[in-house]
């Protein structure tokens, strides 16, 4: 037989996603994989009723709905300072995860560098092997995941195409100062580079922080690719409903690449999503109250059990120190966590470039009755996972 290509052959299937089928296999109550448990809004649902009952069965047009993208505009102008064009300026794809692919092909030739901060989104590992792209990590550090300007600033030096900018961040929740995004786009205009960010949970932020969109930054605009998706702001991860912003001519590229990618996003989806689309901002400040209320009640509950944690920014992720437990693999531990005490995670070693075994991410995007049980199990960890010496 013929050997399959050499490009897939450095990377696994993702461990996020296969975290999720270990915790069906043993019943685990699921923080592994980040999705709610909880319905989206009752006005999506009830449109999407109505949408399958009228004409939306066949292609839209490939770079997405003129219905979604019109709303999707109006929602981003008012957000990120200026006014988008629907019809110049959005790809409509089928989730970010398209998207951030989408921007990698765009911008790279196969051996261009791209800088990633570490930890990072396990995804951009896969994206720059399948695009031939080159990373160059840089390290956040704890407790708050700063980066250090001189050791950012190396990274450009090696003459990157682009920077990843996961903001706000997953794995480790940060959500990056206004000082620090000028920093970056004080770097990217000295050495002439793109920055694709990925802002999915851009509405999900805590107090006192502030979301900033990158390409409203001085200048930004027109060397930022901004990618984001509708399935953590309305719920709806299944749908696979994401988007590039963009300049014109840059959209004009993201068309091709989308238009063989994929032709385009689910046409009845996204006509249902646009009632999302045109919510109000009441809708949004309700998110942020239900995600911190869940927040302080998943960290109260780490707390009272005495386990160590991050504390998130934004995103809906915490990072736990398992230190204690000895293991010398944090995916035997994940699935030893998941067998024995019934709760999911995903080990930390799938994003750091670091050599870190110490934790394990968990997200809180679920009901109170889950995160409760969850934290009931946990209660019991100490006995139920021996320490190994
Ligand atoms: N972004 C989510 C996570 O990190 C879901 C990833 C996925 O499976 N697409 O868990």
């Amino acid at each position: 037989m013929p050997e399959l290509s050499k490009r897939t052959e450095s990377f696994t299937d993702s461990v996020i996603r296969r975290m999720t089928r270990v915790s069906l296999k043993y019943g685990a109550v699921n923080l592994s994989q980040g999705f709610p448990d909880f319905k989206p809004p009752r006005e999506i649902l009830d449109r999407l009723a109505e949408v399958t009952k009228e004409d939306f069965h066949q292609y839209s047009i490939t770079w997405g709905a003129q219905n979604f993208r019109e709303a999707l505009a109006g929602k981003q102008s008012r957000l990120m300072g200026r006014t988008i064009d629907p019809n110049g300026e959005i790809v409509v794809t089928c989730g970010s995860t398209e998207a951030m692919m989408t921007a990698m092909m765009m911008v790279t030739n196969p051996g261009d560098k791209v800088v990633v901060f570490s930890p990072f989104y396990e995804n951009y590992g896969a994206d720059a092997i399948l695009t031939g792209a080159d990373p160059i990590y840089v390290p956040l550090y704890p407790p708050e995941f700063n980066f250090r300007p001189e050791e950012l600033e190396a990274a450009f030096m090696q003459h990157p195409k682009a920077l990843i900018l996961c903001n706000p961040s997953n794995p480790c929740g940060k959500v990056f100062t206004m000082e620090e995004l000028k920093f970056i786009a004080y770097l990217a205009e000295k050495y002439d580079t793109f920055v694709i960010t990925d802002e999915v949970y851009e509405h999900i932020v805590y107090e006192p922080n502030r979301h900033i969109y990158f390409a409203s930054l001085p200048g930004m605009w027109e060397r930022t690719i901004s990618c984001s998706s509708l399935s953590k702001t309305y719920s709806i991860t299944g749908w696979r409903l994401g988007y590039v912003i963009a300049p014109p001519h840059i959209i004009d590229t993201a068309k091709k690449v989308h238009d063989f990618l994929t032709v385009g996003a689910a046409a009845p989806l996204q006509e249902a999503a646009v009632t999302g689309l045109k919510f109000g901002e009441e809708y949004y400040r309700e998110l942020q109250q239900k995600y911190t209320g869940k927040r302080d009640l998943f960290l109260k509950g780490l707390d009272d059990i005495g386990i160590e944690h991050t504390v998130p920014q934004g995103a809906y992720y915490v990072l736990l120190d398992v230190s204690r437990f000895g293991f010398d693999s944090d995916l035997e531990f994940c699935e030893v966590l998941a067998r024995e005490v019934g709760v999911g995670a995903v080990p930390g070693s799938s994003f750091f470039r670091e050599p870190v075994n110490h934790l394990i991410r968990m997200h809180f995007a679920k009901k109170d009755e889950t995160l409760i049980e969850a934290l009931n199990r946990l209660e019991g960890i100490r006995h139920k996972i021996p320490v190994r010496k």
